[in-house]
């Protein structure tokens, strides 16, 4: 099966009637072989999948969840609440969620498992800060990331995540990674997976990359060997933006 995909995060943006314009600009103009996933706001999951009926290049992900099944947790949402609501993916360890919200790699761990126990695919992100890069520590952080956040997984339920590598210093600065920068990354955390699982099961976990992905750098991005897609904040807010972002993983 193929691992493309491009991946919308809209973050806290949007309303209701916003985000149903743009699903119909994207679905009346994607190629018919793309495979879309949009992160809207919790909010809108419900109206979002009765309206995305008959798009099927268009699919929902929650950019969060709860480490706990149910329970005293106000405001929050559980695995089986978006399972409820045919919700297929979830966006896991954003490092706006690691940074302001003090997530750490062990509840991370805990929401992964939660979300496979209901069927719902992790979008696990991992990436480094700027001093981590400068300090010549991209690949331990990232190790420790994977490690704590993914390896406690059998190889069938790993074989079932996708990726994300952001690196902190690229999401919404403008400033991406070089195609250089990231594949080397991508391979790395290919490389990282086969030796703790093996190559059958690497081979089949789409990596996407996720930093200030714009018009101008997605096909050089999205082009090199071990990067299947990308997930993709500011350029998914404009349909004109997004569209072309997607045919540059989707000729
Ligand atoms: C993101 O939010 O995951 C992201 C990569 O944002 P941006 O594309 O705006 O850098």
């Amino acid at each position: 099966m193929s691992r493309k995909l491009v991946v919308g995060n809209w973050k806290m943006n949007l309303t209701l009637d916003q985000s149903k314009d743009l699903i119909q600009e994207l679905a009346n103009n994607v190629p018919f072989h793309a495979y879309v996933v949009i992160a809207a706001p919790v909010a809108y999951l419900h109206p979002l999948k009765d309206f995305i009926v008959g798009k099927r290049n268009i699919h929902l992900a929650a950019q969060n969840v709860h480490h706990e099944e149910f329970g005293a947790f106000t405001g929050e949402l559980s695995a089986p609440m978006l399972a409820s609501l045919g919700i297929e993916y979830c966006i896991v360890g954003h490092s706006e969620r690691r940074i302001h919200f003090k997530e750490k790699n062990e509840v991370l761990a805990q929401k992964v498992t939660q979300l496979l126990n209901h069927n719902i695919t992790p979008i696990y992100c991992v990436g480094e800060s700027l001093e981590q890069r400068e300090k010549g520590k991209t690949f331990d952080v990232i190790k420790k990331q994977l490690k704590e956040g993914l390896f406690h997984l059998t190889s069938e339920q790993i074989e079932q995540v996708i990726i994300a590598y952001e690196p902190i210093w690229a999401i919404g600065t403008g400033k991406n990674a070089t195609p250089e920068q990231a594949e080397e990354v991508h391979a790395f955390i290919r490389k990282y997976i086969a030796n703790k699982y093996d190559e059958d099961v690497a081979d089949e976990i789409p990596l996407l990359y996720g930093g200030s992905v714009t018009t101008q750098n997605a096909q050089s991005l999205f082009e090199k060997p071990s990067i299947d897609g990308g997930l993709v904040g500011g350029s998914s807010l404009k349909s004109e933006d997004f569209i072309q972002v997607i045919k540059a993983n989707f000729p």
